[in-house]
Protein backbone atom coordinates (compact mmCIF):
# COMPACT_ATOMS: atom_id res chain seq x y z
CA UNK A 1 0.00 0.00 0.00
CA UNK A 2 1.58 3.43 -1.18
CA UNK A 3 1.37 6.27 1.07
CA UNK A 4 -0.99 8.67 -1.20
CA UNK A 5 -1.30 8.64 -5.28
CA UNK A 6 2.08 9.43 -7.16
CA UNK A 7 0.34 12.03 -9.83
CA UNK A 8 3.29 13.65 -12.16
CA UNK A 9 0.70 15.41 -14.48
CA UNK A 10 2.29 19.01 -15.34
CA UNK A 11 -1.70 19.94 -16.23
CA UNK A 12 -5.63 19.09 -15.39
CA UNK A 13 -8.09 19.24 -17.67
CA UNK A 14 -10.93 21.88 -16.58
CA UNK A 15 -14.24 21.05 -15.43
CA UNK A 16 -17.21 22.05 -17.84
CA UNK A 17 -14.21 25.17 -18.88
CA UNK A 18 -13.79 26.08 -15.47
CA UNK A 19 -10.18 25.85 -13.48
CA UNK A 20 -10.56 23.41 -11.05
CA UNK A 21 -8.26 22.45 -7.53
CA UNK A 22 -5.02 21.27 -9.91
CA UNK A 23 -4.87 22.69 -13.44
CA UNK A 24 -1.14 23.78 -13.97
CA UNK A 25 1.56 21.37 -11.25
CA UNK A 26 3.66 24.59 -10.71
CA UNK A 27 0.42 26.26 -8.61
CA UNK A 28 0.34 22.51 -6.67
CA UNK A 29 -0.03 19.13 -7.58
CA UNK A 30 -2.07 16.23 -5.73
CA UNK A 31 0.91 14.75 -4.53
CA UNK A 32 2.59 18.11 -3.05
CA UNK A 33 -0.89 18.45 -1.74
CA UNK A 34 -0.84 15.33 0.86
CA UNK A 35 2.83 15.58 1.88
CA UNK A 36 1.77 19.55 2.89
CA UNK A 37 -1.14 18.41 4.67
CA UNK A 38 1.12 15.61 6.73
CA UNK A 39 3.65 18.35 7.22
CA UNK A 40 1.08 20.59 8.47
CA UNK A 41 -0.43 18.12 10.87
CA UNK A 42 3.18 17.64 12.23
CA UNK A 43 4.16 21.42 12.78
CA UNK A 44 0.92 22.62 14.11
CA UNK A 45 0.47 24.82 11.28
CA UNK A 46 0.04 25.31 7.01
CA UNK A 47 3.12 23.50 5.58
CA UNK A 48 4.20 24.59 1.74
CA UNK A 49 6.53 22.72 -0.15
CA UNK A 50 9.69 23.82 -2.17
CA UNK A 51 12.10 22.11 -4.10
CA UNK A 52 14.92 22.27 -1.81
CA UNK A 53 15.79 23.91 1.94
CA UNK A 54 17.36 27.00 0.41
CA UNK A 55 14.12 27.67 -2.23
CA UNK A 56 12.82 27.68 0.80
CA UNK A 57 14.73 30.24 2.23
CA UNK A 58 14.66 32.51 -0.71
CA UNK A 59 10.61 32.27 -0.74
CA UNK A 60 11.21 33.67 2.74
CA UNK A 61 13.37 36.63 1.70
CA UNK A 62 11.14 37.52 -1.11
CA UNK A 63 7.89 36.89 0.49
CA UNK A 64 8.23 38.23 4.17
CA UNK A 65 10.95 41.18 3.74
CA UNK A 66 10.64 44.53 2.33
CA UNK A 67 14.07 45.96 0.22
CA UNK A 68 16.08 47.85 2.72
CA UNK A 69 15.15 45.41 5.53
CA UNK A 70 17.59 43.65 8.35
CA UNK A 71 18.20 40.15 9.63
CA UNK A 72 19.87 39.32 12.84
CA UNK A 73 20.86 35.67 12.08
CA UNK A 74 22.25 33.30 14.49
CA UNK A 75 25.92 32.69 14.00
CA UNK A 76 26.89 29.80 13.50
CA UNK A 77 24.10 28.49 11.67
CA UNK A 78 23.83 26.87 8.42
CA UNK A 79 26.72 28.69 6.26
CA UNK A 80 24.54 28.36 2.89
CA UNK A 81 21.84 30.85 4.59
CA UNK A 82 24.24 33.49 5.44
CA UNK A 83 25.43 32.88 1.71
CA UNK A 84 22.16 33.45 0.43
CA UNK A 85 21.70 36.85 2.33
CA UNK A 86 25.30 38.33 1.32
CA UNK A 87 23.76 37.36 -2.25
CA UNK A 88 20.67 39.54 -1.71
CA UNK A 89 22.77 42.23 0.00
CA UNK A 90 23.14 44.29 -3.90
CA UNK A 91 18.85 44.07 -3.33
CA UNK A 92 19.07 46.28 -0.51
CA UNK A 93 18.92 43.27 2.01
CA UNK A 94 21.04 43.64 5.61
CA UNK A 95 22.08 41.28 7.83
CA UNK A 96 23.48 41.10 11.06
CA UNK A 97 24.93 37.82 12.54
CA UNK A 98 24.09 37.67 16.73
CA UNK A 99 24.20 34.94 19.58
CA UNK A 100 20.91 33.24 19.39
CA UNK A 101 21.58 32.11 22.96
CA UNK A 102 21.06 35.63 23.88
CA UNK A 103 18.03 38.25 22.67
CA UNK A 104 17.89 39.13 19.38
CA UNK A 105 19.70 42.88 18.12
CA UNK A 106 16.95 45.55 18.41
CA UNK A 107 16.23 46.89 14.78
CA UNK A 108 16.05 42.94 13.02
CA UNK A 109 12.52 42.86 10.75
CA UNK A 110 13.71 39.38 11.14
CA UNK A 111 14.67 37.07 13.52
CA UNK A 112 16.27 33.74 12.12
CA UNK A 113 17.00 31.29 14.18
CA UNK A 114 18.65 27.64 14.14
CA UNK A 115 17.42 25.17 16.23
CA UNK A 116 20.34 23.20 16.74
CA UNK A 117 22.77 25.23 14.86
CA UNK A 118 24.33 23.75 12.14
CA UNK A 119 27.31 22.65 12.86
CA UNK A 120 27.84 24.99 16.06
CA UNK A 121 24.89 23.36 17.49
CA UNK A 122 24.23 26.14 20.02
CA UNK A 123 20.18 26.15 20.79
CA UNK A 124 18.37 29.42 20.68
CA UNK A 125 16.33 31.64 23.31
CA UNK A 126 12.82 31.03 21.94
CA UNK A 127 11.32 33.41 24.31
CA UNK A 128 13.51 35.94 24.11
CA UNK A 129 13.14 35.94 20.45
CA UNK A 130 9.20 35.76 20.58
CA UNK A 131 9.51 38.72 22.63
CA UNK A 132 11.54 40.70 20.20
CA UNK A 133 8.97 43.15 17.74
CA UNK A 134 10.41 41.47 14.54
CA UNK A 135 8.70 38.04 13.15
CA UNK A 136 10.67 35.35 14.11
CA UNK A 137 11.91 32.65 11.71
CA UNK A 138 13.49 29.20 13.14
CA UNK A 139 15.40 26.86 11.10
CA UNK A 140 14.40 23.61 12.94
CA UNK A 141 15.98 21.18 10.21
CA UNK A 142 18.45 19.38 12.52
CA UNK A 143 15.40 18.57 15.30
CA UNK A 144 12.52 17.56 12.76
CA UNK A 145 8.89 17.96 14.20
CA UNK A 146 9.52 14.98 16.12
CA UNK A 147 11.85 17.16 18.88
CA UNK A 148 10.63 20.76 18.24
CA UNK A 149 7.35 22.62 17.30
CA UNK A 150 8.45 26.44 16.70
CA UNK A 151 5.00 27.13 15.85
CA UNK A 152 3.79 26.50 19.65
CA UNK A 153 6.54 28.67 21.24
CA UNK A 154 5.96 31.67 19.00
CA UNK A 155 7.59 31.66 15.90
CA UNK A 156 6.03 33.05 12.96
CA UNK A 157 7.72 30.75 10.34
CA UNK A 158 9.37 26.91 10.69
CA UNK A 159 11.85 25.98 7.63
CA UNK A 160 13.00 22.54 7.37
CA UNK A 161 15.76 21.61 4.49
CA UNK A 162 13.26 18.15 4.01
CA UNK A 163 16.70 16.85 2.00
CA UNK A 164 17.37 16.18 5.75
CA UNK A 165 15.75 14.21 8.71
CA UNK A 166 12.28 14.45 7.10
CA UNK A 167 13.29 13.06 3.82
CA UNK A 168 15.95 10.44 5.92
CA UNK A 169 17.06 9.08 2.90
CA UNK A 170 19.48 11.41 1.41
CA UNK A 171 17.70 10.45 -2.01
CA UNK A 172 15.82 13.45 -2.47
CA UNK A 173 16.17 17.45 -2.03
CA UNK A 174 13.32 19.30 -0.95
CA UNK A 175 12.33 22.57 1.64
CA UNK A 176 9.50 23.36 4.02
CA UNK A 177 7.95 26.55 5.37
CA UNK A 178 5.07 26.30 7.89
CA UNK A 179 3.35 28.87 9.46
CA UNK A 180 -0.52 29.58 11.37
CA UNK A 181 -0.53 33.22 9.82
CA UNK A 182 -2.79 32.98 6.84
CA UNK A 183 -1.36 36.24 4.99
CA UNK A 184 2.25 34.82 5.34
CA UNK A 185 1.38 31.61 3.58
CA UNK A 186 -0.38 34.04 0.81
CA UNK A 187 2.94 35.55 0.42
CA UNK A 188 4.65 32.86 0.11
CA UNK A 189 2.84 30.87 -1.72
CA UNK A 190 2.47 34.13 -4.26
CA UNK A 191 6.60 33.74 -4.39
CA UNK A 192 6.45 30.18 -5.16
CA UNK A 193 3.75 30.09 -7.90
CA UNK A 194 5.40 33.08 -9.43
CA UNK A 195 9.10 31.97 -9.29
CA UNK A 196 8.39 28.45 -9.83
CA UNK A 197 9.94 27.52 -6.55
CA UNK A 198 8.25 24.23 -6.07
CA UNK A 199 8.50 20.87 -5.83
CA UNK A 200 7.88 18.00 -7.88
CA UNK A 201 5.83 15.34 -7.50
CA UNK A 202 8.28 12.46 -7.21
CA UNK A 203 10.49 14.09 -4.28
CA UNK A 204 7.28 15.01 -2.74
CA UNK A 205 5.98 11.15 -3.15
CA UNK A 206 9.15 9.85 -1.87
CA UNK A 207 8.77 12.44 1.01
CA UNK A 208 5.57 11.03 1.70
CA UNK A 209 6.81 7.33 2.26
CA UNK A 210 9.51 8.95 4.39
CA UNK A 211 7.32 10.56 6.84
CA UNK A 212 5.90 7.05 7.86
CA UNK A 213 9.53 6.29 9.58
CA UNK A 214 10.14 9.49 10.87
CA UNK A 215 9.76 9.49 14.50
CA UNK A 216 11.10 5.81 14.77
CA UNK A 217 14.20 7.24 13.19
CA UNK A 218 15.01 10.79 14.71
CA UNK A 219 14.33 8.94 18.03
CA UNK A 220 16.72 6.26 17.42
CA UNK A 221 19.59 8.64 15.41
CA UNK A 222 18.69 10.56 18.74
CA UNK A 223 19.57 7.94 21.31
CA UNK A 224 22.37 7.03 19.64
CA UNK A 225 24.09 10.43 19.25
CA UNK A 226 23.70 10.93 22.95
CA UNK A 227 25.37 7.96 23.54
CA UNK A 228 28.04 8.91 20.91
CA UNK A 229 28.21 12.62 22.38
CA UNK A 230 29.10 11.34 25.89
CA UNK A 231 31.87 8.71 24.82
CA UNK A 232 33.22 11.27 22.54
CA UNK A 233 33.78 13.61 25.86
CA UNK A 234 36.02 11.12 27.17
CA UNK A 235 38.28 10.44 24.17
CA UNK A 236 41.94 11.55 24.27
CA UNK A 237 42.06 12.37 20.87
CA UNK A 238 38.80 14.80 21.09
CA UNK A 239 38.96 18.43 22.48
CA UNK A 240 35.78 19.61 21.93
CA UNK A 241 32.31 17.99 21.83
CA UNK A 242 28.97 19.98 20.82
CA UNK A 243 26.00 18.29 20.93
CA UNK A 244 22.26 20.15 22.98
CA UNK A 245 22.28 16.96 24.97
CA UNK A 246 25.49 17.64 27.26
CA UNK A 247 23.35 19.74 29.41
CA UNK A 248 22.25 22.56 27.29
CA UNK A 249 19.01 24.13 29.50
CA UNK A 250 17.42 25.80 26.93
CA UNK A 251 17.39 22.91 24.18
CA UNK A 252 16.47 20.49 27.44
CA UNK A 253 13.24 22.43 28.10
CA UNK A 254 11.99 22.84 24.62
CA UNK A 255 13.07 19.73 22.99
CA UNK A 256 10.84 16.82 23.08
CA UNK A 257 12.76 13.42 24.55
CA UNK A 258 15.56 14.22 22.67
CA UNK A 259 18.09 16.02 21.01
CA UNK A 260 18.83 14.81 17.46
CA UNK A 261 21.23 13.40 15.89
CA UNK A 262 23.49 15.79 14.66
CA UNK A 263 26.81 16.70 16.76
CA UNK A 264 30.26 18.26 15.88
CA UNK A 265 33.80 17.36 17.94
CA UNK A 266 36.98 19.05 17.13
CA UNK A 267 40.50 17.28 16.75
CA UNK A 268 43.45 18.92 16.90
CA UNK A 269 44.30 20.47 13.84
CA UNK A 270 42.42 20.37 9.87
CA UNK A 271 45.20 17.57 9.31
CA UNK A 272 44.06 15.46 11.68
CA UNK A 273 40.28 16.31 10.71
CA UNK A 274 41.16 14.91 7.12
CA UNK A 275 42.61 12.11 7.74
CA UNK A 276 40.09 10.76 10.71
CA UNK A 277 37.06 11.84 8.29
CA UNK A 278 39.05 9.50 5.70
CA UNK A 279 39.62 6.72 7.94
CA UNK A 280 36.00 5.50 8.91
CA UNK A 281 34.53 1.90 7.53
CA UNK A 282 31.19 2.03 8.16
CA UNK A 283 30.54 5.98 8.62
CA UNK A 284 30.36 7.41 5.18
CA UNK A 285 32.62 10.36 4.35
CA UNK A 286 29.65 12.68 2.90
CA UNK A 287 28.36 15.49 3.31
CA UNK A 288 24.78 16.62 4.12
CA UNK A 289 22.57 15.21 7.56
CA UNK A 290 19.39 13.65 8.62
CA UNK A 291 19.79 10.40 6.37
CA UNK A 292 19.74 6.62 8.03
CA UNK A 293 23.54 6.22 6.96
CA UNK A 294 25.75 7.85 9.08
CA UNK A 295 28.13 10.40 7.84
CA UNK A 296 31.07 12.82 8.46
CA UNK A 297 32.70 15.32 6.93
CA UNK A 298 35.37 18.17 8.17
CA UNK A 299 33.24 21.40 7.54
CA UNK A 300 36.52 23.65 7.01
CA UNK A 301 36.95 22.20 3.74
CA UNK A 302 33.01 24.24 2.65
CA UNK A 303 33.36 26.96 5.18
CA UNK A 304 36.82 28.12 6.06
CA UNK A 305 37.48 30.30 9.13
CA UNK A 306 33.83 30.13 10.02
CA UNK A 307 34.54 27.05 12.23
CA UNK A 308 37.52 25.32 13.66
CA UNK A 309 39.59 23.82 11.19
CA UNK A 310 39.40 20.72 13.26
CA UNK A 311 35.99 20.31 13.65
CA UNK A 312 34.07 17.57 12.67
CA UNK A 313 30.38 17.03 11.63
CA UNK A 314 28.48 14.12 12.43
CA UNK A 315 25.33 12.99 11.42
CA UNK A 316 24.25 10.12 12.86
CA UNK A 317 22.53 7.06 11.46
CA UNK A 318 20.15 4.53 12.36
CA UNK A 319 23.28 1.76 12.54
CA UNK A 320 24.20 -0.21 15.88
CA UNK A 321 25.53 2.02 18.18
CA UNK A 322 28.66 0.11 19.04
CA UNK A 323 29.45 -0.49 15.73
CA UNK A 324 29.37 3.41 15.46
CA UNK A 325 31.70 3.37 18.33
CA UNK A 326 34.47 1.31 17.32
CA UNK A 327 34.23 2.80 13.73
CA UNK A 328 34.77 6.29 15.39
CA UNK A 329 37.32 4.54 18.10
CA UNK A 330 39.34 2.93 15.40
CA UNK A 331 39.19 6.26 13.04
CA UNK A 332 40.43 8.51 16.36
CA UNK A 333 43.09 5.90 16.95
CA UNK A 334 44.66 5.31 20.45
N1 LIG B 1 19.05 24.75 6.59
C1 LIG B 1 19.94 23.91 7.15
C2 LIG B 1 20.06 23.86 8.65
C3 LIG B 1 20.73 23.08 6.36
O1 LIG B 1 21.61 22.25 6.94
C4 LIG B 1 20.60 23.17 4.94
C5 LIG B 1 21.44 22.33 4.05
O2 LIG B 1 22.42 21.75 4.47
C6 LIG B 1 19.67 24.07 4.40
C7 LIG B 1 18.91 24.84 5.26
C8 LIG B 1 19.50 24.19 2.90
O3 LIG B 1 18.79 23.08 2.44
P1 LIG B 1 18.93 22.43 0.98
O4 LIG B 1 20.31 21.84 0.89
O5 LIG B 1 17.82 21.41 0.97
O6 LIG B 1 18.74 23.53 0.00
Amino acid sequence: MSPAPLDRSATWPYADGEVGTYHYSRYGHPTGTAAEQALGTLEGGRALLFGSGSAAETAVVLGVLEPGATVAVAEGCYFGTVGLMRLFESWGLRYVEFDQTGPPPDGADLVWLEAPANPMLSFPDLEAAAAHPGRVLVDATASSPVLLRPLEHGADVVLHSATKYLGGHADLLLGVLATRSDELYDRLLAVRTRTGNGAPADPAWLLLRSLETLELRVRRQSATALELARRLTEHPRVEVVRYPGLGDARAARWMDGGFGGLLSFDVVDGNEARRVESSTRLIGNATSLGSVRSTMESRYRHEGDRVPPGLLRLSVGVEDVEALWSDLDQALGA
